[in-house]
């Protein structure tokens, strides 16, 4: 592992964020760098903690739960950023400070159940599929209101927010279509939604600079990061 590059990579990611929310006159504290660590092994993931990434995020829950229990000590904040099952949510709340793809009301009620049992608030994204692509998991943006008063409703569910993904091999254009839908999408539903409703997950390594100009505040950014450190 070549652990310089990753500190080279980690200082590029975040002037490239900050570039690009000046670019947008946004304030750079506005935007979280989410490290995705779901290609490399513990070790490099505890290298990205130690070169200062402290907001992780992983896409399958039993590599998450793993990883949570070997870094412990070093306290990272996980985010879960791929599709959750039902039948994982027991386990993987535990581990999770937020989770951003929850695409369904039998998993919202599910996520409920356990937070209930383990006496926690359970912190959710509502994911949102604008690009309409057919594969990806989410709401249709028509489906957001319903949603939201499902989630309002829950007593053991805060929702923080939105979270989508730009349409596959659609380019940076309609990449930037897609962060700007989310974000309108984002202001209709806000008043509705209250004050802790303020997150917007878009844009990775391929656009994040993008998502930022379009209004993100969590970019999940991955291989960027791990470009030339591992093998
Ligand atoms: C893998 C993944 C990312 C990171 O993608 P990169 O293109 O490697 O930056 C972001 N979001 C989700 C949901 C992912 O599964």
């Amino acid at each position: 592992m070549n652990v310089d590059r990753l500190k080279e990579n980690v200082a590029e990611v975040h002037g490239r964020i900050n570039d690009a929310a000046k670019r947008a006159g946004r304030d750079q504290s506005e935007i979280t760098l989410v490290a995705v660590s779901k290609y490399v092994d513990t070790e490099a993931t505890r290298a990205i903690l130690e070169a200062g990434c402290k907001v992780l995020g992983e896409s399958r829950p039993q590599q998450l739960w793993q990883k949570a229990a070997d870094l412990a000590e070093l306290n990272p904040t996980w985010h879960l950023i791929g599709h959750l099952q039902r039948n994982k949510v027991e386990k993987s709340l535990p581990c999770s400070q937020l989770i951003h793809s929850v695409d369904s009301k039998r998993l919202l009620n599910a996520i409920n159940k356990s937070a209930a049992a383990l006496e926690m608030t359970a912190n959710v994204l509502l994911e949102i599929n604008v690009s309409g692509d057919e594969s990806k998991h989410g709401w249709h943006p028509t489906e957001l209101p319903a949603a939201l008063e499902s989630c309002l409703a829950l007593e053991h569910v805060q929702c923080h927010g939105l979270m989508t993904m730009a349409a596959l091999g659609g380019g940076q254009q309609v990449a930037r279509r897609n962060f700007a839908q989310l974000k309108s999408i984002f202001d209709e539903t806000k008043p509705a939604a209250g004050s802790q409703f303020f997150q917007i997950s878009m844009g990775m390594s391929g656009d994040y600079e993008i998502a930022i100009e379009e209004g993100a505040t969590l970019v999940r950014v991955g291989s960027a990061l791990w470009a030339g450190v591992v093998a």
